[in-house]
């Protein structure tokens, strides 16, 4: 494994991202004199806070999985998980709603899934689910030790017994094709495959190796922290700082000051030169080299799709619903070939709906709920729609439509507090094509092929989070943290 050269003790963190936290943290247990540098004034990036006349609501991930891998961050500095973070399974872990009026609840427990399957389904359907449990249970162990959960400079890492063992179970043929010879129904196809759209791809598009991502949701859990998502940045930044990271909040970083080929230190936007052994970045990759860099672009990428996100507060609650609800619409292929090949808005949408406030009602006022809904929707390098017009407001009031045709009765006039995050928002935030979920997970932007954690010249410095590898969300960005300090520490050879 290739590690950064020189002395390594003094090192600048730019970002306090899940992914800056966990490299912190990790860097902080092996001894480094760790200073964080965040734009904003509070911790977790995308994984972040908006509050509004008593409404908290979180502005990124609801989706937690594998909070081992934050039991891990912290363990690096001697902590332990319960003494930061409260958390509590989400069960069931999804509501999908089809078409036809049918429900399927997800369920961790697999007896309880096949069973639920058994009763939606039939029994030959739950037959192919624990098939598909055993799969993608090889298929997480399989890669997360050999491609996830490790440091690749060369495709030629990538030649290991478990490579083989993926290639024998058809791990690289499209994910549909192999969700569809465990499944047959249209209802199970779709709550195991859709999770595709995290790694930016259609189901069709997307190879099977993917599969893991419904396995850590569906099968491995889902889980939420009292005080909601947020309380993850907050626990992670609050244990940096008792093992002495210091975090300087509001604090924007300008550019990366270097000579002779390596990194000097950062200068931020008010002119302080902060000088450090070696510089982790952990703004969107691309943007960094853009605009921190002095050597400017980083390859030419394709982007996931963005999305749109509606945070409501609300009067309204609603019985029926669970924490995390999916509401299929019609089409399948359809509405992928739309947001990802043609670049428009989806015709008939499917959505998510999370409903913190259902299981932990300190996040509203007492009475009242809240509501996130998310809506994929092109990028901007795909579709270079004017989100800041009134194309936002137009498209919320749409989407509020149709969740009252999908059964929220009264949604719109239950509504208090409203905030509509557009393509718009996300690139003015600092994302590259106005998508929070990174480049897309096609075959040559993933592993080796995705953008590299060691920058390309200059020797001390290294990138984390969902730019660089493994990749998007937060399971993979608290390793992407990982994985930078042992760049940094020599760890993990
Ligand atoms: C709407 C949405 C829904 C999502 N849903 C899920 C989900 O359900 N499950 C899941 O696992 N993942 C989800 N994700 C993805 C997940 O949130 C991200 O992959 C992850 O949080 C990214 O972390 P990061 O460390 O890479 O970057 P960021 O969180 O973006 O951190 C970068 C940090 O750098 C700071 N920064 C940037 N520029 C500068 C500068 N010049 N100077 C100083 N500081 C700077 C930023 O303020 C930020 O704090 C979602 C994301 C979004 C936005």
């Amino acid at each position: 494994m290739r590690t950064v050269n020189g002395r390594t003790d003094r090192v600048v963190v730019v970002g306090a991202g899940l992914g800056g936290l966990a490299c912190a943290l990790h860097l902080a247990g092996s001894g480094r004199q760790v200073t964080v540098l965040e734009r904003e004034p509070v911790p977790g990036g995308r994984a972040g806070r908006l509050s509004v006349d008593g409404y908290e609501f979180d502005t990124g991930p609801t989706v937690l999985t594998m909070p081992d891998l934050i039991a891990e961050a912290l363990g690096a500095v001697g902590e332990e998980l319960d003494d930061w973070l409260d958390l509590t399974p989400v069960d069931p872990a999804y509501r999908a709603y089809y078409p036809d009026g049918s429900t399927l609840d997800v369920l961790t427990d697999t007896t309880r899934m096949a069973a639920e399957i058994s009763r939606v389904c039939g029994p030959r359907e739950a037959d192919g689910y624990l098939r598909f449990v055993d799969y993608a249970r090889n298929l997480w162990e399989w890669e997360r030790a050999d491609f996830i959960d490790r440091n690749l400079d060369a495709p030629t890492d990538l030649i290991t017994a478990n490579l083989l063992k993926l290639l024998a179970n058809g791990a690289f043929r499209r994910l549909q094709t192999k969700i569809n010879q465990f499944f047959r129904d249209p209802r199970t196809q779709r709550i195991f495959s859709f999770q595709a759209m995290y790694a930016g791809l259609a189901p069709h598009d997307a190879l099977a190796i993917y599969s893991v991502i419904a396995y850590l949701d569906s099968v491995a859990g889902v889980f939420f922290p009292r005080g909601g998502i947020h309380a993850v940045s907050r626990g992670m930044a609050g244990a940096a700082e008792k093992h002495g990271v210091q975090i300087r909040y509001g604090t924007t970083v300008d550019r990366v000051e270097t000579a002779n080929g390596r990194a000097t230190g950062v200068v931020t936007a008010d002119g302080e030169f902060v000088p450090a052994d070696v510089v982790v970045l952990n703004p969107d990759l691309p943007v960094a080299y853009r605009d921190l860099l002095p050597e400017g672009r980083a390859r030419k990428l394709t982007y996931s799709p963005s999305c749109v996100v509606l945070h409501v507060g609300s009067k309204q609650g609603y019985e029926k619903i669970a924490h995390h609800n999916i509401h299929f619409g019609r089409k399948w292929k359809g509405t992928f070939d739309e947001v990802i090949r043609r670049g428009e808005l989806m015709t008939d949408p499917s959505l998510l709906v999370t409903n913190p406030s259902r299981t932990d009602p300190s996040v509203a006022p007492a009475g009242r709920h809240t509501y996130y809904v998310l809506a994929p929707v092109p990028n901007l390098d795909r579709a270079p729609f004017d989100w800041r017009g009134d194309l936002g407001r137009r498209y919320a009031d749409q989407l509020i439509g149709t969740l009252e045709e999908r059964g929220y009765v009264g949604f719109g006039d239950g509504v208090e507090v409203l905030r509509t995050i557009t393509p718009a928002e996300w690139e003015e935030q600092g994302m590259a094509a106005g998508t929070p979920f990174a480049a897309a997970h096609s075959l040559f932007q993933t592993g080796p092929f995705r953008p590299s954690n060691l920058h390309r010249s200059l020797d001390n410095v290294v990138f984390t989070g969902s730019g660089t590898q493994p990749g998007v969300g937060v399971p993979m960005v608290l390793i992407s943290g990982k994985l930078a300090a042992n760049r940094i520490t020599g760890a993990g050879r």
